[in-house]
């Protein structure tokens, strides 16, 4: 493989620590992967650089190279695959929010996106930034984790497919080892008549991290009110993005129009245990959790906002 900037590599020594020596853009996966199994420890891999650049400039690591994916072009396709859709790791919020197919099938996955920072972090940040930073307040987790995503790791010894839930172990904190690198997201494509409610709480519309988000993605059976499944995820009550399975054991085999929605506000409230921090106090947390899961289950009754498939 043709070595980038040798000469770069070869002033290394002459480097300070605090300035990047080494700058790698390869076109092919295989190259990606043959480079971070080389250097694992001394690169990091940089996708749009809006969490990497921020955390960098405030010097909370140092970078001694870097791993940059914008060239590979098999990271930055949405396709749909027999009865899943595969995102590539660098596809932009931009394109998950335009994205014809990412509207009709995860229409709250969209929308996660269009709420994230502003355009310019929405065109350069990532999918695959946002859960490898594995911020509490991520926007896209809850949604991904709700759509049942699975994350596919590559390194240049081994695939692995991780579903979301099993992906995240705190703030920052993630099971990708240093040889690998996270290639796609894959979620299968929702039954018919599944609807959903993204709900996001911050303290204004815009550039906005998080205080609290609720995804919510709700089956019916072919009735088009028995529940048949129902995923409740959440983010910024907890170190990782959680889902409240009592909600779905509530909720299954039941008639829609006869669930207690204040009970099921109750149940979310009730299973968090959120922090007090800058942006909201953990009662604060916990009343806005339990309202939101209402007013959600409430948006679905009688709008059918997330509607897929029809
Ligand atoms: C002003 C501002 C506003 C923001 N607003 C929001 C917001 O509203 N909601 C929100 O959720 N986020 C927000 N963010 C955070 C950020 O924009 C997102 O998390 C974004 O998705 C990060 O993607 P990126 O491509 O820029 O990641 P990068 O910064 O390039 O990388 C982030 C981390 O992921 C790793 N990484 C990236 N891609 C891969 C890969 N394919 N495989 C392995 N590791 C990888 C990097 O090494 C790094 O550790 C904001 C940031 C800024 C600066």
């Amino acid at each position: 493989m043709e070595e980038p900037f040798e000469d770069l590599r070869k002033n290394q020594k002459n480097c300070q620590r605090t300035v990047p020596c080494q700058y790698f853009a390869p076109q092919r996966i295989e190259e990606a992967l043959e480079i971070l199994s080389r250097y694992e420890r001394e690169i990091k891999i940089i996708a749009g650089g809006t969490d990497l650049l921020v955390q960098y400039y405030d010097r909370l690591y140092e970078v001694n190279g870097w791993l940059d994916l914008k060239n590979i072009s098999r990271l930055k396709n949405i396709r749909i695959n027999k009865n899943e859709i595969e995102i590539g790791a660098m596809v932009t919020h931009t394109q998950l929010e335009k994205s014809e197919d990412i509207k009709k099938y995860f229409p709250i996955l969209s929308q996660a996106a269009a709420d994230i920072g502003s355009p310019q972090i929405r065109n350069r940040g990532t999918i695959g930034g946002n859960i490898v930073n594995a911020s509490p307040a991520g926007d896209l987790l809850a949604p991904l984790m709700a759509y049942k995503a699975k994350f596919k790791l590559l390194s240049d010894k081994d695939e692995t497919l991780i579903p979301a839930e099993n992906f995240f172990l705190g703030p920052k904190k993630t099971i990708l080892r240093l040889d690998q690198l996270l290639a796609q997201i894959i979620l299968p494509l929702p039954a018919k008549k599944t609807y959903g409610c993204w709900i996001k709480i911050g303290k204004r519309k815009a550039l906005i991290i998080a205080t609290i988000t609720l995804a919510l993605v709700v089956e019916m059976d072919e009735d088009n009110k028995t529940v048949k499944d129902v995923r409740t995820c959440l983010g910024s009550v907890a170190p990782t993005p959680i889902e409240i399975k009592e909600i779905r054991k509530k909720m299954r085999g039941k008639d829609f129009n006869q669930l207690d929605f204040a009970e099921l506000g109750q149940i979310v409230e009730d299973k968090i245990s959120p922090i007090d921090d800058i942006r909201g106090t953990r009662e604060y947390r916990k009343d806005v959790a339990k309202n939101i899961m209402i007013n959600a289950l409430g948006e679905i009754d009688s709008s059918f906002g997330g509607r897929i498939n029809e």
